[in-house]
């Protein structure tokens, strides 16, 4: 059994998500304790019993000490396999944060997965769908990584109710990526949304938004609007942006309207933090990094990106990826500054094919 303190470096939730995917992955037990220990509400929120839970289905695993706000987990996986299943993690519990706990594993099912899951598709401290869809799937495709997923509907905070449905297919294994080149910026896009508020809340946050992309001297930008009617009880609003380099890299930005804010602020908000991470000229946002380490750890061949800024959340998924799988990362750079993480993977191999 592999004892994992949960409350190491940054001490979120990502450690158990991590956690359960390599753990699926290479067979072994593990126990996590002191599970989201820094949090104000510590120990486990619907989303990681979410996670949990759909292990139970694709990993066949026992798990002890699941509950909410429990500190100590312990979980065995078994006998990987795929199907077609749905989940509701409830209110707005995040989907992108199961859907990260479960990805890694995807790639090494004997077959496909079909997975529906009810829940928060834009809710704070998460991956936004759009980020989801538009910035760390099509990455991952380029290590062959077979996953995709549609917006079905969106659910805000804190009623939820926004629906994903994910699909995947196994491969081989996955294959190195290198991401450090910056080039150029190519062009933007974004989605702005809504659900439940007045349809001028769109053009307002899409207006603030570009008024800083013409400031900046940056005309190609495509914001799509993406006005949510019919779902019943869930409302809010926000923006997510995403930057095409010349080099393929995609690098997102986002903010979502929060209770006594003005619709401008977050167009402005989520223009001014892309305008920060492309200043840096480094390909591989922050949040994209934490969430790369993984599959980087699990890929064939050594992988290299070059990041905007060493997180917590980077260096903390680095350490979880260290104790499970036989890997060690090099970073070159400090928190919070660019730095090159790269890693010689693991080079798993799926079993079943
Ligand atoms: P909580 O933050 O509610 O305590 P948690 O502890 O389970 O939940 P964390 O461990 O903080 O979650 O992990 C959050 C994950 O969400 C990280 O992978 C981070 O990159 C990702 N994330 C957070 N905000 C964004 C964002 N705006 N865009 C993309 N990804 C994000």
């Amino acid at each position: 059994m592999i004892e994992l303190d949960g409350s190491q470096l940054e001490g979120g939730g990502q450690i158990l998500r991590t956690a359960l995917a390599l753990a699926s992955i290479t067979g072994q037990e593990i126990s996590v304790d002191k599970i989201r220990e820094g949090r104000p509400k510590p120990g486990l929120k619907a989303q990681h019993i979410s996670a949990i839970k759909a292990y139970r289905l694709i990993a066949k695993s026992e798990d002890k000490g699941v509950d909410l706000g429990s500190q100590k987990i312990t979980f065995s996986p078994k006998e990987l396999s795929g199907g077609n299943f749905s989940m509701n993690v409830g209110t707005a519990g995040s989907i992108s944060l199961v859907l990260q706990a479960l990805m890694p594993a995807t790639v090494f099912l004997p077959t496909a997965l079909d997975l529906k899951i009810l829940g928060g598709t834009d809710v704070a401290w998460s991956p936004p769908s759009d980020f989801l869809i538009n910035v760390l799937l099509p990455t991952l495709s380029k290590m062959k990584y077979r996953g995709t997923a549609k917006l079905v509907n969106r659910g805000y905070y804190p009623k939820g109710n926004g629906r994903i449905v994910f699909h995947s297919n196994p491969s081989q294994y996955l294959r190195k990526i290198k991401i450090t080149d910056f080039g150029n910026i190519d062009y933007i896009e974004g989605t702005v949304h809504s659900a439940g508020l007045p349809s001028d809340i769109l053009r307002e946050i899409k207006l603030a938004a570009l008024h800083v992309f013409t400031e900046a001297g940056i005309e190609d930008v495509i914001l799509n609007e993406n006005e949510q009617k019919g779902v019943a009880q869930t409302r809010g609003a926000g923006i997510s942006l995403w930057a095409y380099t010349t080099t393929g890299g995609v690098i997102g930005a986002s903010a979502l309207l929060e209770k006594g804010q003005e619709a401008t602020d977050i167009g402005t908000k989520a223009a001014y933090e892309l305008l920060e991470y492309l200043k840096i000229k480094a390909p591989v946002g922050p949040y994209l990094a934490d969430q790369l380490i993984p599959y980087m750890a699990l890929a064939k061949g050594k992988s290299e990106i070059y990041t905007t800024f060493l997180s917590m959340h980077t260096m903390t998924n680095i350490w979880v990826a260290e104790q499970l799988l036989p890997v060690k990362f090099k970073v070159d750079g400090e928190q919070d500054k660019p730095a090159v993480i790269s890693v010689e993977g693991a080079g798993v191999e799926n079993k079943f094919l």
